[in-house]
């Protein structure tokens, strides 16, 4: 029914879009949710197998840098609130070119914004309505060995995705601030957790590890990152969106500073005891002899961490899953993924 009111998520097909989805109907079984998603090749319809049957679900299989179609949304439906996970996501493509990044990232937040004003200042509702952007701790560069990035922290992009993620934070604010639109945007640390595209570090290093081929690590493998299991980001984000001030950016972190080679290395003792069967291709004891050291992304920063105390102190949220648990729970659902796919 496009009469009711409804809450639309953009890049819903996606690694956390797809996540949050599942976790907010299951929530809000009555609530409208309308998931507009492009399905480039991070994308999956199959992401979303548990939200599809569901009346109140609609999926509309559209670009959001399409302003037509993003106006038509507008005034089909009665879009309560937006929370925008569109994004071309992978800073390593956004390194070969980064169009897109500039295109989806940028513009496409932009041509959001401009619908949503429009239709939100027509219905006197400006100043009620929500525009969530989901954005990145990357936006604020690099860490020494000290400190964490607070919500204060100048943003200072070092790669072309985190560029266009600041870029879209800008166009964010400006509406706040230009027009009065009700908008907030959150700031997290790397997620892990199902349905993560296999190119990303976490899913390829166990789909390396299963096929006895060896496990890429960027550099020395010493750089740095926060790691937050996925449904503790989805709980953030309906925190956010539901309890946050207008205006506001607040940091998502999981308290979980690893580097890269600890992280492997976890994986690979996780897949010891859990798939000993397709250890079979390598002949050592351990998937661990399989890492093996690659030259280092351009422009790698070396260590991100996020001060989060805003989000924990004012809205009361806080992470619950230890990584060690979250890892074993990814590392489990990509083996039962891809059993069918690999033979041993
Ligand atoms: P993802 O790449 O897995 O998913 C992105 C989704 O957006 C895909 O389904 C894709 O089809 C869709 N999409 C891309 N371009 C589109 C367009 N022009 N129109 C409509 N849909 C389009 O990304 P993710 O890891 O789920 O990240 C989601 C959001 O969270 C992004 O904005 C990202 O910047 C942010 N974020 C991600 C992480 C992380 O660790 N993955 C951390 C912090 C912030």
């Amino acid at each position: 029914n496009k009469q009711q009111p409804t809450l639309l998520v953009t890049g819903g097909a996606g690694f956390i879009g797809a996540n949050f989805i599942t976790y907010y109907m299951e929530k809000y079984p009555n609530s409208y949710l309308l998931n507009i998603d492009k399905l480039t090749y991070a994308g999956s319809t199959a992401n979303l197998s548990e939200v599809a049957p569901l009346p109140n679900y609609h999926f509309i299989n559209g670009d959001i840098t399409d302003e037509a179609l993003v106006s038509e949304i507008f005034a089909d439906f009665d879009i309560t609130g937006v929370i925008h996970f569109a994004a071309e996501s992978h800073v390593d493509r956004s390194i070969q070119d980064s169009k897109a990044f500039v295109e989806t990232n940028v513009v496409g937040t932009l041509n959001l914004l401009q619908a949503a004003k429009r239709d939100w200042e027509k219905k006197d509702m400006l100043a009620e309505r929500r525009f969530h952007h989901i954005s990145t701790d990357e936006v604020y560069g690099s860490l020494g060995e000290q400190g964490k990035f607070s919500e204060d922290t100048p943003y200072d992009p070092r790669n072309p995705y985190s560029a266009s993620k600041a870029g879209a934070n800008m166009l964010v604010k400006s509406f706040g601030h230009t027009y009065g639109m009700n908008i907030v945007i959150s700031s997290s640390s790397n997620n892990y957790g199902p349905r993560q595209h296999e190119e990303k570090l976490i899913p390829t290093i166990i789909k390396k590890a299963l096929a006895g081929e060896p496990i890429p690590i960027y550099g020395d493998g010493q750089n740095v990152r926060d790691w937050i299991y996925v449904n503790d980001h989805c709980r953030a984000i309906d925190t956010i969106y539901h309890q946050g001030n207008s205006l506001e950016t607040y940091n998502v972190g999981g308290s979980n500073e690893k580097t890269n080679i600890e992280i492997a290395e976890e994986i690979c003792q996780i897949l010891d005891k859990l798939a000993p069967e397709y250890r079979t291709r390598t002949s050592s004891d351990s998937f661990k002899d399989l890492i093996t050291f690659t030259e280092d992304r351009k422009g790698h920063d070396r260590r991100y961490a996020v001060d989060d105390r805003k989000l924990r102190n004012e809205l009361g949220w806080k992470p619950t899953e230890d990584l060690k648990t979250g890892l074993q729970n990814t590392v489990d659902w990509y083996v039962t993924q891809w059993k069918t796919h690999l033979t041993h």
